[in-house]
């Protein structure tokens, strides 16, 4: 389970501007940022969480798809995105291309610019996350259940193995950057020559190349594949969280790992039973009489149907506790409770009969009825 709040990450407000949520991230980032902190596990920990904050954040679309789905989004990655509808619900709208990604974001901010003359050959990149929906049943929710989705993804290519390569061929050094893996280039300007950099184009900045690219993947080493993925939903998963699949997102390139699929879990609401935390709530009408003399009803949990003794006087609204008949707790056998109110119900349809009893009661009761009899309405 994932449960992250970005903007706590971030230490800024809900309401943040995009200007504060900026300025949020430039000062933890310069603070956490590797280079300062060397071989500080925490601080890298701490580093990455900021960036992947920052990532949602930052890009419109994220941000409202997190916004929405609340605290457990997990909307993460750039623009990788693996389509899925079940029964209806569709995240397609929110698919997105174009994100800001962590590498991006990273050379723009301490990357780019800096030392010029260092070979910059690019090293692992992480392979994107994917973002899925899944609507579940509210019963299913209670019992915990298992989906199979397809995901249609970037993965390795099985023809060259992931190396881009033509089986058989041979990697030379690339010849347009010479195996530096970035093209400089010299510009005149009024202020004098000023030398620029930029990743290979024709090597994508590896600096070397196959002589012969895979003919199946064109040398990108991925390949747009189908996946059937099983996902353990666990009993008590509450609407709007997230499960992370680790290492079921995208393939890495040049040897990074896998991204991770992002599952955005949505309950569909229960006709009777509402949820409060783990708790739950319903309400049950019971005939006036069996509130004035108290009997035994059934009642519906969540758990299957109980017998419950109303006692004798029981008053309309009364809510009774039935301990340990909640939803139960993720990833433990405790359970919350079930709170039923009970309405009392008075009938407004009378037999003859019924009207005298209930006349003759009054006047047991000692009470005076104005007007003649009270139940005259009903006739
Ligand atoms: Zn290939
Ligand atoms: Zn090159």
């Amino acid at each position: 389970m994932v449960q992250k709040d970005f903007y706590k990450t971030l230490g800024v407000e809900r309401n943040a501007s995009d200007q504060e949520i900026k300025k949020a991230y430039r000062k933890l980032a310069q603070k956490y940022h590797p280079d300062k902190n060397k071989g500080d596990k925490k601080a890298e920990e701490k580093f990455k969480e900021i960036n992947e904050a920052y990532e949602t954040l930052s890009d419109k679309k994220k941000k409202s798809f997190y916004d929405q789905f609340g605290q457990t989004g997990g909307a993460t990655g750039h623009g990788g995105y693996g389509g899925f509808d079940a029964q209806g619900f569709d995240f397609s709208s929110f698919s997105g291309g174009g994100g800001v990604g962590f590498a991006d974001i990273f050379e723009s901010f301490f990357g780019g610019g800096g030392g010029a003359s260092k070979s910059r050959r690019r090293g692992p990149v992480r392979g994107e996350n994917i973002e899925a929906g899944i609507k579940i049943k509210f019963e299913e929710s209670v019992t915990g259940t298992e989906r199979e989705l397809e995901i249609t993804k970037a993965d390795r290519c099985d023809h060259c193995k992931g190396n881009g390569a033509e089986p058989g061929s041979k990697i030379k050094t690339c010849s347009t950057c010479k195996g530096t893996g970035e093209v400089r280039q010299i510009r005149q300007t009024l202020l004098g020559q000023i030398a620029t950099s930029r990743p290979c184009d024709n090597c994508h900045g590896e600096g070397r190349m196959p002589e012969k690219k895979c003919l199946v993947c064109h040398g990108t080493t991925r390949v747009r594949k189908k996946e059937k993925v099983k996902v353990k939903i666990p009993a008590g998963i509450s609407t709007d969280s997230t499960i992370r699949l680790s290492g079921k997102g995208e393939a890495g390139i040049n040897g990074g790992s896998y991204g991770d699929l992002y599952l955005h879990i949505i309950v569909d609401p229960h006709r009777s039973f509402v949820r409060n935390g783990n708790d739950i709530h319903s309400e049950q009408k019971i005939h006036l009489l069996q509130g004035v003399l108290g009997d035994e009803i059934t009642v519906k949990t969540i758990h299957g149907d109980i017998k419950l003794k109303i006692p004798p006087g029981t008053q309309s609204e009364k809510v009774f506790k039935l301990k340990s008949y909640g939803m139960p707790r993720l990833n433990s056998e405790q359970k919350g409770d079930h709170y039923l109110k009970i309405i009392l119900d008075i009938p407004t349809k009378l037999t003859k009969k019924e009207k005298e009893l209930y006349t003759a009661l009054a006047k047991e009761a000692k009470i005076n009825l104005k007007g003649g009899s009270f139940f005259g309405r009903f006739k």
